[in-house]
């Protein structure tokens, strides 16, 4: 039966919601599995506790009764479990949906039309049945195993991903280049060993078409692509229209009816070698913002942490993007500094945000740095590292006195939590 959400107990009901991207099963919250069209799990819920599985298999556990804002990573056999939990829960909500079980209830999302003007009339319960009995039996991973075998296509396919700005964690990633180019900042050690890399043309176009044969239908719960790794600023401004182009295109192709926005990082210490006319193509190709590591607006701080750029340069860098009609994410690292130059940080940031032309396309992304990220400062210069507690205080301080920014500009200001990446 079909019954208005609002109505729904989720505690006492089966619930399967048959949706044009995704679809969800609940058994009585114990647990709610969304996965996507091949049947990927996405995120398992039970109340109290999130379980979000990347694609690598790792699985982020957020909240515990204890302590809500607990996050932990689940792997190994502890992750098989779950999977397998999870998937239990669909096979049994299934049937009792199919079976029209007194407690169980099928939603269903019209699916979506090519023609997005043409709006769709809510399908007949029988059509939900229909598509409910079509899903089970056309999904590609059905088991655990089937899920273990998916983790290593996607590794085989990208390598570790170890970051993404958080409005694109669901983006689809591809790289462009591998690795950072300069790796050498005294906080960051997340591209590691990996060496950095531009791939050619020839090699890029075959990476678009296998990343979009392991996504399949899964592409349909996505919207936007990624454009990794660490920085695309080495890109010829024809390579990066090619990027930005060859990505639209071959995503209108996979899912029609669409358009496919296209993000990327960019650092502001290569030399901007793009001219207007290469930025604007690169606009028209699809590219709507670039996010960047602005980490601090203070000169020291920046020397102190081995970040090759100086706050004119991001200045400069971000600018010109705007002119271009290319958004920004500008991601400052809050904590940096220590506490000799904490003020200057806080207060100098605060200067370089309000110098810049953000609007409301744009995000600022406050980044406080975590316990376990120890910064290995320049030699020369003692600084002592800030406590939680302080770099807690240092974020509140800069939403506080951002706001009045971001209330005249209209840009967005979010926390960015390291720990809570999973893609
Ligand atoms: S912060 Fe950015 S530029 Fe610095 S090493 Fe890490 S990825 Fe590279």
């Amino acid at each position: 039966m079909t019954e208005p959400s609002s109505s729904l107990d989720l505690r006492r009901t089966r619930l399967v919601r048959v949706g044009s991207s995704s679809m969800v099963f609940s058994r009585r919250l114990a647990p709610l599995v969304a996965m996507d069209l091949e049947g990927r799990v996405q995120y398992l819920i039970r109340p109290g506790v999130t379980w979000r599985r990347g694609l690598d298999g790792r699985i982020l556990v957020r909240g515990k009764p204890a302590d809500p804002s607990a996050v932990r990573v689940c792997s190994g056999p502890e992750s098989e479990d779950l999977i397998r939990e999870g998937l239990q829960a669909v096979e049994e909500v299934a049937e009792a949906a199919l079976a029209s079980k007194s407690d169980a209830v099928l939603r269903v999302d019209p699916e979506e039309s090519e023609d997005r003007s043409k709006r769709r009339s809510a399908p007949s319960e029988a059509e939900g049945r229909e598509r409910l009995r079509t899903w089970l039996r056309g999904r590609t991973l059905l088991t655990a195993e089937d899920h273990a075998a998916d983790v290593v296509r996607f590794r085989s396919l990208h390598g570790p991903v170890p970051i993404l700005p958080p409005d694109q964690y669901g983006a689809v990633l591809f790289q462009a280049v591998t690795g950072c180019p300069w790796n050498r900042c005294g906080f960051c050690k997340l591209y590691g060993d990996t060496e950095y890399s531009v791939r050619s043309r020839e090699s890029f176009h075959s990476h678009v078409q296998e990343v979009i044969r392991y996504f399949r239908r899964g592409l349909n719960h996505r919207r936007s692509a990624f454009l990794g790794d660490a920085s695309v600023s080495r890109l010829s401004g024809q390579e990066l229209q090619e990027r930005c182009s060859e990505v639209r295109e071959s995503l209108k192709s996979a899912v029609p009816g669409r358009d496919w926005p296209v993000h990327a990082f960019a650092d502001a210490f290569t030399p901007m070698h793009w001219s207007e006319a290469d930025l604007k193509g690169a606009r028209e190709s699809g590219l709507v913002r670039l996010h960047v590591g602005v980490e601090s607006g203070c000169a020291r701080v920046l020397k102190a942490v081995k970040k090759p750029q100086t706050p004119d340069r991001v200045r400069q860098m971000i600018a010109r993007l705007k002119e271009a009609g290319i958004g920004v994410g500008c991601i400052f690292l809050v904590g940096l500094g220590g506490r000799q130059l904490a003020s200057a940080h806080l207060r100098e940031s605060l200067a370089l945000v309000e110098s810049l032309p953000l609007d409301h396309r744009d995000l600022l992304y406050l980044s406080p740095l975590l316990a376990t990220q120890a910064v290995q400062y320049d030699r020369q210069v003692e600084l002592d590292p800030l406590t939680v507690g302080e770099v807690a205080t240092q974020l509140r301080l800069f939403r506080e006195q951002l706001a009045p920014i971001r209330k005249r500009r209209g840009f967005t200001v979010a926390t960015y939590d390291l720990r809570l990446f999973a893609y």
